[in-house]
């Protein structure tokens, strides 16, 4: 069985970058509107050597018969009831939103390892969302950049001890 890594979090937070860091191609949409990921995504990852399957989530922009919660909330179940290990991203740069602790609330329900990633920590900027993060009860943040590849040694030692 191939171990699967999913990645969860608000919209915005960096989730298809990541992804697209750990496919090593441009399949997810990225953007800079809210949601524009469409569909959830798979992929097979490689990180220094280490192969996995990769999930990303979105598609929060449709289903305008649902609260936005309840999209996210719908997908991330989905992804995480599949996963070996959930990635929870936030965005440090804006720091833990209400719905990052819905996010984070959920999650420490549920029996699957939940890694928190403080992304867009790189610079000065994201300290503050880093150390919010620890609010949110799940952990020991990993300061990270999807966009500069900044924590991806932290994020190698995290998959290969749930591994
Ligand atoms: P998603 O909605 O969670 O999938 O987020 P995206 O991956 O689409 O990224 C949303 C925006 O954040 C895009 O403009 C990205 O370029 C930007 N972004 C993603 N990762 C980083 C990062 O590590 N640092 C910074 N500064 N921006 C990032
Ligand atoms: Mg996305």
């Amino acid at each position: 069985m191939t171990f699967t890594v999913a990645i969860v979090g608000r919209p915005n937070v960096g989730k298809s970058t990541l992804f697209n860091r750990l496919i090593g191609k441009r399949l997810a949409l990225v953007d800079d509107q809210p949601g524009v990921t469409r569909d959830r995504r798979e992929g097979e990852a490689f990180l220094f050597g280490l192969r996995f399957k990769v999930i990303d989530t979105a598609g929060l922009e449709e289903a305008f018969d649902q609260s936005l919660e309840a999209r996210m909330r719908q997908q991330t179940e989905q992804a995480v009831s599949e996963a070996d290990l959930v990635l929870m991203l936030i965005d440090a740069r804006v720091g833990v939103m209400p719905i990052d602790e819905h996010f984070a609330k959920f999650l420490r329900k549920g029996k699957t390892p939940i890694a928190l990633m403080a992304n867009k920590c790189e610079g000065k900027v994201g300290d503050i969302g880093l150390m919010e993060a620890y609010s949110l009860g799940l952990g020991e943040p990993i300061p990270f950049s999807a966009e500069h590849g900044l924590g991806s040694s932290d994020l190698y030692d995290i998959i290969k001890e749930h591994m």
